[in-house]
């Protein structure tokens, strides 16, 4: 479960996020939409406990400041954070001790689902850019945690890569995960969204549920209702 409360992030004189306020319930995908700049990864960074804010994060019913959130939490960042001079294999071997884990076969299931099972022993300077977004991914599932919060990550994935995420978005759902993705590209969560937040600059300006049937508008139509609305009216 994730629980954002009235949080509020300025930059300087920008308001970046303005007394926003959602949760998510386990086994629920939720997407934050929103048009470059509305505030998605800033939000994203204050659940991760990157930034300070005005308000409260809880994580599994903990503050999300507190190790017991950060030991439950999931990040997987819009640029991702690979060292250079770690192989892939030292990557998940660093994971693996800072959370203590066992071997129980997870991580050569994840570096084979994002092929990088061949490229074990690569250094994180010599991966393309997707192959690095691909290893950011595994790092942040290997400890198996219980909500998981990602920005924008489609984004430089190849098809397989792509399709395999989605897969294990939906694998996610049904084991109970609490899902959490930011994202500008519409069409990337078109198909498994259980409820979408509109994001505009800087405030949540509509919520919708899947699956409401009837004459419900599409997620498309009232984005672009939303979003464009607010260009006409400038
Ligand atoms: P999104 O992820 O939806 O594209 P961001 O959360 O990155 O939006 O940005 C929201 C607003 O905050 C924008 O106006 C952006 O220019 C501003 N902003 C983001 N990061 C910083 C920063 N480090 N310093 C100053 N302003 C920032």
């Amino acid at each position: 479960m994730l629980k954002v409360e009235k949080v509020t992030k300025r930059y300087g004189k920008v308001v970046a996020n303005n007394d926003i306020s959602f949760e998510v319930e386990p086994g629920q995908i939720a997407v934050l939409l929103g048009p470059n700049g509305a505030g998605k990864s800033t939000i994203i960074k204050c659940i991760a406990g990157l930034l300070r804010f005005f308000g409260r994060v809880e994580i599994d019913g903990k503050d999300n400041k507190s190790l017991e959130a950060k030991r439950v939490l999931g990040y997987v960042p819009e640029i991702p954070a690979i060292y250079d001079l770690l192989t892939v294999s030292e990557h998940m071997e660093f994971i693996k001790r800072v959370y203590r884990l066992d071997d129980d076969g997870y991580e050569e299931e994840l570096l084979k689902r994002f092929e990088l099972w061949d490229k074990k022993d690569k250094l994180g300077k010599e991966l393309s850019k997707g192959m690095q977004q691909k290893l950011s991914i595994c790092c942040a599932l290997l400890y198996k945690p219980k909500v998981i919060i990602f920005d924008e990550p489609m984004v430089g994935l190849d098809p397989h890569a792509i399709k395999q995420l989605k897969n294990m978005l939906l694998e996610f759902r049904e084991r109970g995960k609490t899902i959490l993705i930011s994202t500008h590209m519409l069409d990337s969560v078109e198909d498994y969204w259980d409820v979408a937040h509109i994001m505009v600059e800087g405030s949540i300006k509509a919520t919708k549920y899947n699956r409401e049937g009837g004459d419900e508008k599409s997620l498309e139509e009232l984005y672009f209702e939303i979003t464009e609305g607010r260009v006409a009216e400038q």
